[in-house]
């Protein structure tokens, strides 16, 4: 995988403001905050997309997401926040090395704003779907 930004910062070449280290995690400051505490959660496997990450790191992840949300509510004075993980350069994705984003919400003007343009389910090709995926996510 080619090298990102995110790999330089892991090896300590690029500073950063560091918020939570362990053995397979390591959370930032983001440079380009969208609020107060915007803040970057990865793995330190280097892998592009959510998919290709191994069960021990996003064990990890999911282990530390929380306790960085409760530290930020705590810092910030804002309960309410936003995660974000894009994948792909179609879904925003601009660093090719997974990455959460906690990003605070403090207020209408501030954080992230989504778009979120409704559809409404066909419930044949919906319970197609759900088997299938039923049979991938079990095997
Ligand atoms: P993406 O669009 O890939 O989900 O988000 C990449 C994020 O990485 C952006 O929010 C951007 O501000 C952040 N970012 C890019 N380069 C750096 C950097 O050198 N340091 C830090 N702390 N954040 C960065």
């Amino acid at each position: 995988m080619p090298d990102t930004i995110f790999d330089r910062i892991l090896r300590g070449e690029v500073p950063n403001h560091t918020v939570y280290e362990d053995e397979h995690v390591l959370a930032f400051l983001d440079i380009g905050p969208l609020a107060k505490g915007h803040t970057l959660v990865i793995p330190k496997e280097a892998k592009a997309h959510l998919h290709e990450l191994s069960d021990e790191s996003a064990a990890a992840i999911g282990r530390a997401l929380p306790r960085i949300c409760r530290a930020l509510i705590e810092v910030t004075d804002v309960d309410q926040y936003n995660i974000l993980q894009n994948n792909g350069a179609r879904a925003h994705q601009a660093v090719f090395h997974v990455h959460f984003h906690i990003i605070p919400k403090p207020d209408a003007a501030q954080g992230l704003k989504v778009g979120w343009p409704v559809g409404t389910l066909d419930h044949d090709e919906a319970s197609e779907m759900a088997a299938r995926l039923r049979e991938l996510t079990q095997s």
